[in-house]
């Protein structure tokens, strides 16, 4: 029996995996609801858990009250949660000095990678951070250390102008969510300018960056259009979208909800492919999902470039509450 014709035009739609939540992400979130179980409502949160508005605003709707600064919390016997991107080592010392309960839902990725400047730091060696200036996890990174010990490099033409007081005395750490073409660009650069300086052994982006980016890279010079659901402030979901483009991709658009979708753009295309940043829930992909669904005749397949199996378990905070 063959098919009914819908009288839509075809759509052969390929779902990139992985894609979506990180085991940080997963974590982070966690953390928020389980202190939601465990203490009740209000669980403030400093900052945005993770980078996606939909999460937050669900988060909200459980009793979660979101935060920039810890000011903005009253004297009070309710915890408070840092968010996965890492806080500097000031917002903890100011919890305790206030007796608030915090609750370090930081990305244990991140994490290694304040431990990795703060040894540097130990050893003697100025630290250079590559990043981007204003997101919250590179002012977390710069500050683990004491201000001048650490100097945040954004560029390429910023390492050939950088000055420093004793070039053979350096070390580097990144940002976890980064271009990994764009750090490898700046590690070389780094390398060349200064041969003594010593980093990780593998550069810092995580796992989820690199598989993301990758199956972008794989699947985006093969396709008419490519979709990332994410937010307009989520790092490693804006890099996906540049990866994309910089793949071939001649329509490369980051959204957040269907009804953010530029239908116009997408009406004489046969391929797209879907993916979503580290922070995304998939109900937002199957909400788009469903959007194009009504305006085409879909065909849809997955195409797989990595399997992950990472998880991390709750904050210890919690992990000890639970026990
Ligand atoms: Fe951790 Fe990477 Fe996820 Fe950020 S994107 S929370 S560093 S796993």
């Amino acid at each position: 029996m063959s098919a009914e014709p819908t009288g839509k035009p075809k759509l052969n739609v390929i779902l990139l995996a992985p894609r979506g939540f990180c085991a940080g992400v997963v974590r982070a979130i966690d953390a928020v609801e389980e202190a939601l179980r465990i203490y009740g409502a209000p669980v403030y949160v400093r900052h945005e858990i993770v980078h996606n508005k939909y999460v937050v605003e669900t988060l909200k709707a459980k009793g979660a009250v979101f935060v920039e600064e810890l000011d903005e919390i009253p004297d009070t016997g309710q915890p408070v949660i840092f968010s996965a991107h890492g806080v500097p080592k000031s917002i903890p010392r100011e919890a305790e000095r206030r007796a608030i309960f915090a609750i370090d839902a930081t990305c244990p990725l991140v994490t290694k990678v304040h431990r990795e400047a703060e040894i540097h730091h130990k050893r003697g060696r100025l630290v250079l951070l590559v990043g981007h200036a204003g997101h919250p996890e590179v002012v977390g990174t710069i500050g683990q250390l004491p201000a001048g010990s650490i100097i945040l490099v954004q560029t390429v033409a910023d390492i050939e102008t950088l000055e420093v007081a004793d070039p053979g005395n350096l070390a580097y750490v990144t940002q976890t969510t980064l271009s990994i073409d764009d750090t490898r660009s700046m590690v070389e650069a780094l390398t060349r300018r200064f041969p003594q300086i010593v980093g990780p052994h593998k550069q810092d982006i995580c796992y989820a960056t690199t598989n993301r980016q990758d199956a972008v890279k794989q699947v985006a010079p093969t396709v008419d259009a490519l979709l990332v659901v994410g937010s307009s402030n989520s790092s490693n979901s804006q890099r996906l979208k540049e990866v994309a483009e910089r793949s071939g991709c001649r329509l490369a658009r980051l959204v957040l909800r269907a009804e953010d979708v530029e239908w116009d753009l997408f009406s004489n295309i046969s391929t797209l492919a879907i993916t979503a940043g580290a922070s995304a829930p998939e109900v937002l992909v199957e909400e788009i999902m469903d959007a194009f669904a009504e305006r085409f005749d879909l065909h849809v397949e997955e195409v797989s470039t990595a399997n992950e199996g990472v998880f991390f378990p709750l904050p210890r905070e919690l992990r000890r509450e639970i026990a």
